[in-house]
């Protein structure tokens, strides 16, 4: 990997005008060093932003006068001025060239058309098992699912995609996925049905995945994510974390973890796999059944151990009133609240606050101090060295 920082290749990274090696070995970096992510972090929001700025189409008049300009200078240079009458082609008067500027026009435009298309950015795909299909044709060992197009497998096909150079999905039976976006500030997969899992090596927010109900923004981790033929959709994270979407409601989904999704409502509460059984039935229901919130509040609250402050956390800000006042007093009964931390901070959902006793909580949650990083050196062997840089360290 890279041991010195960098700041200087960020800008052609984020253009894409990096080897894959080179991207990889940068992206590693980021991961570790807090400095460099800044500065990208910056670029990236630069390169966003420039994207943003709109496409100005040249006015219709413009065309019409190129038009014109072409014909008439077709017209004028053929003109058989000194030519026998009888050697005049009938065929190129001015309105005949007209019409033949505008077919090199359009036959400039289709060949360009045809180029884009030919050139729009892909993901290598290998199949795995059986014939999944790209678009309308039934993949043999190797494929290239290009932006736009659709991935589907069978219920006795697999096939594994290789997200550019920053990591791989999986794609299970049954399942159906289309590339939205592929650029080095931004990947995207649609995931409209079935099951996938991704394991991605590169900094937090490159990555995400669409579905129906929310969008999965990779924090640097590992995870599967089901869609069911209703559009709700579930989250399973094994390393790292995943943030779970959609419109102004997010869950944060650790290592151990997993959240739901429904359409329309968006994500529930994260829980932990090991919380008793009776506490993930009561928060499924307190999450999706609207009306049967008190005596299931009630239920997540008893059976909730120190690590389950994950899901009490995230309750703070979806509950009010006195719900809010019991949700911190059983928080507080499991895990002291750091300095600064205050009970009516809290109920007034004060954002630094919560921020810093979710900084304190992690702990509980994800067992080690040092969180993400160390995470990321066991899931992806040496890649990273964080002696290489204490400012790696959050
Ligand atoms: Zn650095």
């Amino acid at each position: 990997m890279f041991s010195k920082h960098v700041s200087k290749e960020l800008s052609a990274y984020c253009h894409g005008e990096v080897s894959t090696e080179q991207a990889r070995l940068i992206a590693e970096h980021l991961i570790g060093c807090s400095r460099c992510r800044t500065n990208f972090e910056e670029i990236k929001l630069g390169v966003k932003l420039a994207e943003h700025l709109p496409q100005i189409s040249a006015p219709d008049s413009l065309w019409l006068d190129l038009q014109t300009t072409l014909a008439a200078g077709i017209a004028t240079n053929e003109r058989p001025a000194r030519q026998p009458a009888r050697f005049s082609f009938k065929v190129w008067r001015p309105g005949f060239a007209g019409v033949a500027a505008g077919l090199l026009i359009v036959a400039g435009l289709a060949a360009l058309w045809v180029y884009r298309r030919e050139s729009r950015p892909f993901w290598q795909v290998a199949r795995l098992d059986g014939a999944p299909r790209i678009g309308s044709w039934r993949m043999t060992d190797k494929g290239r699912l290009a932006v736009g197009q659709w991935l589907e497998t069978d219920a006795a096909s697999r096939a594994q995609i290789e997200v550019g150079s920053i990591g791989e999905v999986n794609i299970d039976p049954n399942t159906r996925v289309r590339l939205v976006e592929t650029k080095p500030t931004e990947h995207r997969l649609e995931l409209a049905k079935g099951k996938m899992s991704a394991r991605i090596w590169a900094p937090p927010r490159l990555f995400f995945v669409d579905t129906p109900a929310g969008v999965a923004a990779d924090l640097g981790c590992a995870y599967t994510l089901e869609v069911d033929d209703h559009g709700v959709g579930l989250l399973h994270v094994t390393s790292g974390w995943v943030a779970l979407e959609l419109k102004d409601r997010e869950s944060m989904v650790p290592a151990g973890a997993t959240c739901a999704t429904r359409p329309g409502i968006g994500p529930g509460t994260p829980y932990f796999d090991d919380a008793s059984e009776n506490f993930r039935k009561a928060l499924a229901s307190f999450d999706f059944e609207p009306g049967s919130r008190v005596p299931n509040l009630e239920v997540i609250l008893n059976q909730a151990r120190p690590r389950d402050t994950l899901t009490l956390w995230h309750l703070l800000s979806r509950v009010e009133g006195n719900d809010r006042a019991l949700v911190y007093e059983r928080m507080t009964a499991l895990v002291t609240p750091p300095d600064g931390v205050t009970r009516e901070g809290v109920l007034q959902l004060n954002e630094q606050m919560l921020q810093s006793w979710r900084d304190e909580l992690e702990k509980a949650w994800t067992g080690n101090g040092s969180r993400l990083q160390k995470k990321w050196i066991k899931f992806w062997g040496n890649a990273i060295d964080p002696a290489n840089d204490k400012e790696g360290k959050r």
